[in-house]
């Protein structure tokens, strides 16, 4: 039987990629359901290729187009929001990838979750927005959550065979990005097209300049503390240039074990489709004559002040994550439209922090409420 994978989001990134595992594996995995936002010729292409049962098109506006490039297929044509939620309920699909970006990934990992769907977790923005929530949701409907974020497949990978031995720390490795080595001055003065070119991975445009900012890795110890039930203060962030060590695992005895391998989003996404089996790739091996040195440094939170933030947010708990997530999704997209500078992101979420109301146990009706006003009240800061 061939798993039946939901791609929500397969025109993007890890999307593609995801594919990409799926075209190497025809013997094992089919794509049941393909979905995107507003690349609607992407979305065609995918779904004459992989002939999934269902296609979803969020933007409504295009489903004309879609509907019509595709009537010549026995493939179902939905679009909207709502019909994220449902196309991943159908019975015969085996596992949910979220790889949309954004507080928008939220509704629809819930509804997936609760028809009991394993998860293989990108949309990271899911587990910052609320963790808390997911976790129970989860438990309750005894669905797992495998990651795909590089880093927190790394620390499940060092975690297998280990049963119930107690993980002292994880230690989260970031690349540094593109302006590790820049001062706060050149900060100021750093354009859009220099922080889309990260030096080791090609992601969408968001996680890219989150990548930049080290926002990325603020919301990855989030990610992990909600995925592998550790206190904040067990996750260190250590800077890693090379991208070879994705993370690491510390036990009670001082061993560390960690994951290697090149750059590369298909192993951990393959990893979160056929755990607890490992299967054949072909993706590029690491050549020790090549790879040679390998550094660490200790992350700066005064140049890169996301980080701090994010750290507070994490303290603070609440409807906090929430609320940072939603002024940066806002600020990051001002940034791509060149309506405010890097540094200013964090000055604008900072802001966000202070004037949003503070709510310590938030119900799901609360986080929607809180993602809408913190947009409001971002989008006002910045104009
Ligand atoms: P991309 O921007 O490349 O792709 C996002 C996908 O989601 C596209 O298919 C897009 O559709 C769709 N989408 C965007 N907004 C919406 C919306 N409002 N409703 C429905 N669908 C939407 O992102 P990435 O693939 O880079 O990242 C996806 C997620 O995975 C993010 O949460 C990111 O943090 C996480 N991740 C990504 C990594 C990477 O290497 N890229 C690594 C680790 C985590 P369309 O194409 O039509 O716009
Ligand atoms: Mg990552």
């Amino acid at each position: 039987m061939k798993k039946q994978i939901a791609i929500l989001g397969s025109t993007g990134s890890i999307g593609t990629q995801a594919l990409q595992v799926i075209e190497e594996h025809p013997d094992l995995y089919e794509a049941y359901v393909l979905t995107a936002n507003n690349r609607v010729e992407l979305l065609i292409e995918q779904a004459r290729k992989f002939q999934p049962e269902a296609v979803v098109i969020a933007n409504e506006a295009k489903y004309g187009q879609l509907k019509e490039a595709l009537a010549d297929l026995p493939v179902k044509v939905y679009a909207g929001r709502e019909a994220l939620c449902q196309v991943v309920t159908d019975q015969q699909v085996d596992m949910v990838l979220t790889a949309m970006v954004g507080y928008a990934g939220l509704q629809p990992t819930m509804a997936a979750i609760k028809a009991h769907k394993p998860i293989a977790l990108a949309n990271k923005e899911t587990l910052v927005v609320a963790g808390e929530l997911i976790n129970e949701l989860a438990h309750v409907n005894r669905t797992p959550i495998l990651p795909v974020d590089s880093e927190h497949s790394a620390v499940f990978q060092c975690l297998a065979g280990e049963g119930n031995n107690a993980i002292e720390k994880v230690i989260l490795t970031a690349s540094g990005g593109p302006f590790r080595t820049f001062s706060r001055e050149q900060l100021a003065h750093v354009t859009k097209e220099q922080a889309l070119k990260h030096p080791n991975w090609s992601m969408g445009s968001k996680i890219t300049i989150d990548s930049a900012s080290m926002m990325n890795k603020g919301f990855e110890v989030m990610e992990a503390k909600w995925l592998f039930g550790v206190k904040p203060e067990q996750i260190e962030v250590v800077v890693h240039p090379q991208s070879i060590v994705h993370s690491m695992v510390q036990f009670a005895d001082g061993a560390i074990k960690a994951q290697l391998g090149m750059p590369d989003m298909r192993l951990p996404i393959q990893y979160a489709f056929s755990y607890p089996e490992r299967k054949q790739a072909s993706f590029p091996r690491i050549d020790w004559r090549q790879c040679n040195t390998l550094t660490f440094e200790e992350p700066d939170v005064d140049r890169f002040r996301n980080l701090a933030l994010a750290y507070e947010a994490l303290h603070r708990g609440g409807n906090m994550p929430c609320i940072v997530n939603a002024a940066n999704e806002v600020a990051v997209e001002a940034f791509l439209h060149d309506q405010v500078g890097f540094l200013a992101m964090s000055d604008i979420i900072e802001q966000a922090m202070a004037r949003m109301a503070f709510i310590a146990k938030p119900t799901y009706e609360d986080y929607v409420q809180t993602d809408r006003e913190t947009r409001s009240i971002t989008h006002e800061l910045i104009h």
